[in-house]
């Protein structure tokens, strides 16, 4: 059962890394987006893993996610080009290896991972668990973590108040299908309501993957991912086969939605009846 869920939660992270980043490969140097003077968004992609969230303490950095394994030294690259204080903090918005690889690497440096309890790491050390909510403070501002169900057990949303970011992990992919895999469609519309319960019109939104939006971006994505959800089960639930469910027009309606800047729909499609299985497995309980 073990081998059974890691092997689809390497297949999902697989499917982000393959889907997203397909548009530039291999870029030089890990490209920042400056929200204000204490915070960055370090954007992931080119086959390096999610983005990163950095936060600019009076002694020290946050990092919020931590890239692939093999990202770390362009990472701390694009890191080292904001700020030289030292990296006390790393949370994981969950514990897929495209957002926690590179813990190990930060903790080398000295740093302490906060992470969901469901998380599963191979090294517990410099591990800091949590269960329903967790807040860092007294370096600038307050970083409010808090945990919710829906890509993966071990989900939290992160929100920076001062800065009015949310960073939502893969609970918010933006161009891509729900990957709502441990919650299912309940889980997600939580997750999704509690980030816009944070939110206002100026609200800074950073999805695990995807491009960097705002709040009517998660109320669109909500929408869209009812319709996702609804539309599969109603063919389920008719008896319909995966091959019958694929092949369904308004399904496919429905799956474009999912494309929000126009990419080549190929990249999207191959991953499409995939994707159909999973939704409809977690709606059945079985959940990754
Ligand atoms: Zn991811």
């Amino acid at each position: 059962m073990l081998v059974k869920k890691m092997k689809l939660v390497i297949l999902t992270c697989y499917i982000f890394i393959q889907t997203l980043n397909i548009q530039v490969t291999n870029a030089a140097e890990i490209v920042s987006k400056k929200i204000n003077d204490n915070f960055y968004v370090l954007l992931g992609g080119n086959g390096q893993g999610s983005h990163v969230g950095l936060s600019i303490g009076k002694d020290y950095l946050v990092l919020i996610d931590a890239m692939m394994e093999g990202a770390s030294s362009k990472l701390i690259k694009s890191i080292r080009n904001i700020s030289d204080k030292p990296i006390r903090y790393v949370v994981n918005t969950h514990d897929h290896f495209d957002h926690s690889g590179g813990n190990a690497f930060f903790v080398e440096m000295g740093a302490t991972i906060i992470s969901h309890e469901n998380s599963q790491y191979n090294q517990p050390s410099h591990l800091l668990k949590f269960d329903s909510k967790f807040s860092l403070s007294g370096n600038t501002e307050n970083i409010e973590v808090f945990h919710v169900d829906s890509h993966s057990s071990s989900d939290s949303i992160i929100y920076l108040k001062e800065s009015n970011v949310i960073l939502m992990g893969d609970v918010f992919a933006n161009e891509w299908y729900p990957a709502l895999f441990h919650g299912g469609i309940l889980g997600q519309i939580k997750a999704l309501d509690l980030a816009l319960s944070f939110s206002n019109e100026n609200t800074v939104i950073v999805p695990g993957h995807g491009y960097i939006t705002n709040r009517q971006g998660i109320i669109d994505y909500k929408k869209n991912s009812i319709l996702w959800v609804k539309r599969i089960m109603e063919l389920h639930k008719s008896g319909m086969s995966l091959d019958q469910t694929v092949k369904d027009e308004k399904l496919i309606k429905i799956q474009m939605k999912f494309n929000t800047k126009n990419r080549n729909p190929s990249n999207l499609n191959k991953w499409f009846k995939e994707l159909v299985k999973n939704t409809i497995n977690v709606e059945n309980g079985i959940t990754m």
